[in-house]
Order: C-alpha cells, then sequence, then structure tokens
C-alpha cells in the first residue's frame, strides 16, 4: 500500500485542512507511486507559520553550540540510513543510485559543517576610541524563513537551507517540490529524531502557485530562502518588494565550459560528459554549453558524441545505468521541443535526440543524450535553459572568443576551463563572469564548504553553503553593541 506522508505542524505530523493528497510518482516507472502528501491550502500555511512564531521565542536562546550539537545527531543518523534515503532518492527523482546516495552525502557534509558553526558563528571585537567602552559585534537570528526547494537535490538543496536556518537560530516553513516531497519528508523525520524541538521546523506540502506563493508572501515571516527557477524567483522579488522581507533566490544557469587547443582533449571530453549528462542535464550547474577552440574542434565533437552515444540509459536503480529520467513528462517535452528548435534554427545534431519509449522507456520520462554541433551563441539552445541532457557545441578562434561567447549570457552560475597553460587558465579565472569556475574541471561538483551561488540572473540576495560569503549570511543579522563602563557619559567625536 501506498504511504501517506503528511504536513509536520508544532511536532504533530497532521493531514492538511482540505483533506486532498497529492501523489509523488517514479519518474522511471510512472507505475510506482512513491508516496502521497497533503494538498495543502493556506489555512494550514497559517497553522505552520503560528507554530514556527511560538517555536523562535525560545530557540533563539538556546546556545548555538547546543543548537549543533543536534546537527551532530542528525549527520550520525544521515550516514545511518544513507543507503535507505540514497535509493528514495534515485526513485523519486530519478538520478542514478551513485548519485543518489551522494545527494544524501552532500545532506551529511552539512550537517556536520553546520554542527561546526554553531561553536564558531563568530563576531568582531575591536578597541574603543574612549576609555572605559567597549565596541563588539554579534550574529543574531533573524525569526521566521520561508525554505521553498526544487527537486533536482530532493535531499542536499532542504539540506542546504534547513541546516544553516536553524543552527543560526531561526525556525522555518519549508515547503518542498511538490515532484520529491518523500526526500523531503524523511529527511525532516530525520532531523526530528535527533532532537530538533517541536515547532523549530514546520513542513508544509503542496502547490508552488497556492502553498508556496502564500507562504512567501505571509507578514509574519521575516525572510525567504528560494531555489528553483528564474521565472518564479524573479515573480517573489518582485512580489515581496516593500515587504521588508530578507529574500535570497538560487535560480538558472547556462554554464559553459571552454576547451583550450592545449588542453587535454581525453580529459575535456570525460569533463564534458559528465558535466552535460549527469543528472540527465538537470543540474542548475549542468555545462550546457561547450566552447571549443577551433583547432581540436573536430576531434572534440567526434569524441564527445561517441562517447554520448554510448552511455547506457535506464532505471537509475538498476546497476550500470550512467544516466536516468528527466523528472516528469513536462519536464519531458520541454526537452525535446529544444531539441526541435535547435534543429530549425540550423544547429547540426550529432547524436541523440530522440524520446526512448521502447519496451522498459514506455514506463518513464527517457529522452537520448543529444549534441549540437555547429551552434552559433545567437541561437536559443545556446541562451535558454534546457534542464535536460542537451549540450550545445560552439567553435572559437581563441581564449578571447571563448570567454567572450561564456559570458554572453543573461545567467552566471558556474563556468569551466580545460587548459594544459597555466595563463589561459588564470586568465580564465579573472575574466568568466560567474559565481564558481572550475579549472579543469566541468562545471559541477561544488563542496559544501564554500558559498554556492551565482550572478546576473542567477542568483539575488546571499549565497548558500558554508564559507564567508555562504548561508549564514542569510540567515543572521549583525548586531553592534556599545557598552561604557566607565561610569560617565562619554561622547563620541565630540572634543571636550
Ligand atoms: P520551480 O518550478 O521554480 O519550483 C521551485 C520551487 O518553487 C518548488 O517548490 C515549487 O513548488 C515552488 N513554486 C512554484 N511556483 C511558485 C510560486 N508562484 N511561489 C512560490 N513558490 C513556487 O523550479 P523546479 O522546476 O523545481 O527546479 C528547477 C529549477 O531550479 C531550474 O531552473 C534550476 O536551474 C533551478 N535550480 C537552481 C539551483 C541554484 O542553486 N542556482 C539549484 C537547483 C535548481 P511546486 O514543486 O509545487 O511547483
Amino acid at each position: 500500500m501506498t504511504k501517506a506522508y503528511k504536513n509536520l505542524i508544532g511536532g504533530v505530523w497532521k493531514d492538511s485542512v482540505s483533506g486532498k493528497v497529492r501523489e509523488s510518482i517514479n519518474p522511471a516507472d510512472t507505475s510506482d507511486v512513491v508516496g502521497t502528501v497533503p494538498d495543502s491550502t493556506s489555512t494550514d500555511v497559517d497553522e505552520a507559520v503560528s507554530a514556527a512564531r511560538a517555536a523562535y521565542k525560545s530557540w533563539r536562546l538556546v546556545p548555538a553550540p547546543k543548537r549543533g550539537e543536534i546537527l551532530y545527531r542528525a549527520a550520525e543518523l544521515l550516514i545511518k540510513n544513507k543507503d535507505e534515503l540514497g535509493r528514495l532518492a534515485t526513485r523519486e527523482m530519478g538520478k542514478i543510485l551513485p548519485e543518489g546516495l551522494g545527494d544524501v552525502q552532500e545532506a551529511i557534509d552539512m550537517a556536520y559543517f553546520m554542527a561546526g558553526e554553531g561553536r564558531r558563528l563568530e563576531g568582531q571585537t575591536v578597541p574603543s576610541e574612549l576609555v572605559g567602552k567597549d565596541c563588539k559585534s554579534v550574529r543574531e537570528p533573524i525569526g521566521v524563513f520561508a525554505l521553498i526547494t526544487p527537486w533536482n537535490f530532493p535531499t542536499a538543496i532542504p539540506s542546504w537551507k534547513l541546516l544553516p536556518a536553524i543552527v543560526s537560530g531561526n525556525c522555518v516553513v519549508f515547503k518542498p517540490s511538490s515532484d520529491t516531497p518523500v526526500c523531503a519528508t524523511r529527511l525532516v523525520e530525520i532531523l526530528m529524531e535527533a532532537g530538533v524541538p517541536e515547532g523549530v521546523i514546520n513542513m508544509v506540502h503542496g502547490s508552488g502557485s497556492i502553498v508556496g506563493a502564500y507562504l512567501a508572501g505571509h507578514h509574519d515571516i521575516e525572510g525567504i530562502s528560494f531555489t528553483g527557477s528564474s521565472a518564479v524567483g524573479e515573480e517573489l522579488v518582485k512580489s515581496c518588494a516593500g515587504l521588508d522581507k530578507e529574500i535570497s533566490c538560487e535560480m538558472g544557469g547556462k554554464n559553459p565550459i571552454i576547451v583550450m587547443d592545449d588542453a587535454r582533449l581525453d580529459l575535456a571530453i570525460e569533463g564534458a560528459l559528465w558535466g552535460a549528462f549527469g543528472t540527465t542535464g538537470q543540474r542548475c550547474t549542468a555545462a550546457s554549453r561547450i566552447i571549443v577552440h577551433e583547432k581540436v574542434y573536430d576531434r572534440f565533437i567526434e569524441g564527445l558524441a561517441k562517447a554520448a552515444s554510448k552511455l547506457k540509459v535506464g532505471d537509475g536503480l538498476k546497476d550500470g545505468t550512467e544516466m536516468g529520467p528527466l523528472i516528469h513528462k513536462i519536464q519531458m517535452q520541454k526537452v525535446l521541443e529544444y531539441i526541435e528548435i535547435g534543429k530549425k534554427q540550423g544547429a547540426r545534431l550529432i547524436t541523440g535526440g530522440r524520446q526512448l519509449t521502447e519496451g522498459d522507456y514506455a514506463k518513464g520520462f527517457f529522452i537520448e543524450p543529444t549534441v549540437f554541433a555547429d551552434v552559433t551563441p545567437d541561437m536559443r539552445i545556446a541562451r535558454e535553459e534546457i534542464f535536460g541532457p542537451v549540450v550545445s557545441v560552439i567553435k572559437a578562434k581563441d581564449l578571447t572568443d571563448a570567454i567572450n561567447i561564456a559570458n554572453d549570457s543573461d545567467y552566471g552560475l558556474s563556468a569551466a576551463i580545460f587548459s594544459q597553460d597555466v595563463n589561459n587558465c588564470a586568465t580564465a579565472e579573472r575574466d568568466l563572469e560567474t559565481g564558481i569556475v572550475y579549472i579543469n574541471a566541468p562545471t559541477i561538483g561544488a563542496e559544501i564548504q564554500l558559498p554556492f551561488g551565482g550572478i546576473k540572473k542567477t542568483g539575488t540576495g546571499h549565497k548558500e553553503a558554508g564559507g564567508r560569503g555562504g548561508a549564514l549570511d542569510m540567515f543572521l543579522h549583525w548586531k553592534v553593541i556599545y557598552r561604557d563602563f566607565s561610569g560617565k557619559l562619554q561622547k563620541a567625536q565630540i572634543e571636550g
């Protein structure tokens, strides 16, 4: 029997007041219902926000090292349950099992990292210009946050928001993607088992346009941390203008890899293959433009097409599968439309391009790994986020030309260069206009101990993950404290 998962409000697992549910489906086999979750309403959101508000009164006063200890326990529980959670990620989202396990590993890494932050959260002390006075800055929680997440990293991205938010002393109402709600629920169950107090994390399932939009605009929250498409993120930013809310949005990408004539071509082809077709191209950092020096262009496209055509596509839970399905039918149709657009605009399809429908493929949403050559920077497949297994190869005259093509994008998340020349690498590192740059590695594979996020249409507000400039900046305010112990009234900057 299909398991019915629930909302979590004030520590109680409960159904929506609507009494309705939504199904979560395995994209490799649509007859497999992974679970049902409540189809919530604004009333459920109101209740969750009130529960978070109430819990915030005491949670903000729990010492941060104690909050961190809960995250250590969560990390241990995630390790204990890694296999089950990794399989669930694959079953619910479609990514191949090694990636499903990697998704959970990212949450484990984040749990340990943010647990440690509970013992840091440092401020500054500086000397005062006056005798008998001291000056310091401290970091304080902000209040109640709405966390809204996509489906492509069903455990990792929720952990990127939940863990820094709560170690900082905030309470949250979490609205996970409707396509991967069971992974999100399992993560929250584990956090509760680790000892998160009632009301600190609340979770409301339901549609983005109803539950998500209502939550983001709620009068009683202080902030929103959103990851998803640029279309939804930009709407959220507009709708929150003037509402005095913190808002951070991590959105789409159109990530380039530059391959120079001095690159190790075998490594560049392997990197492009992983960057473009890992997670079926459904990563915000997926390599979707490969910009290749004209001297090695023919050899590169021949090698990439050969390698892509050999990738084993199928159910990610099966041994040996190298690329899984698209998340749902709408996404599959969108990708197929882009393949038609690429052909119509004159790009040369050198491998793939078709939906897979024979045998077991008919049960899910499968498309062949697809490579277009002779793409020009103005074509739509070179400009718009496709979010699927389609990569565009573009020819460049030299490094300057390649960097100009790479930067000619509305997005600015991740970029990469393959070159054995230190000067080429350093120039690219300096001139590529993205939040992340990889040298001799593809555009995917960020680690959690440094900030994650982009510029231009990709990101607005604070970045995610760890390190200076990471997620803690999103979830903490600075407060400055001057303490005068001279016993007299002292006036800064005033002589005499
Ligand atoms: P999406 O359609 O924008 O949805 C993201 C989340 O927002 C989901 O929980 C969704 O709920 C909710 N939502 C939808 N409409 C909403 C509204 N009007 N108000 C409030 N919330 C709303 O994105 P997606 O298809 O899940 O994810 C793919 C996108 O995420 C890609 O563009 C990818 O590049 C981006 N992404 C970016 C990063 C990054 O860090 N830069 C990382 C991963 C993914 P429902 O599921 O119920 O619709």
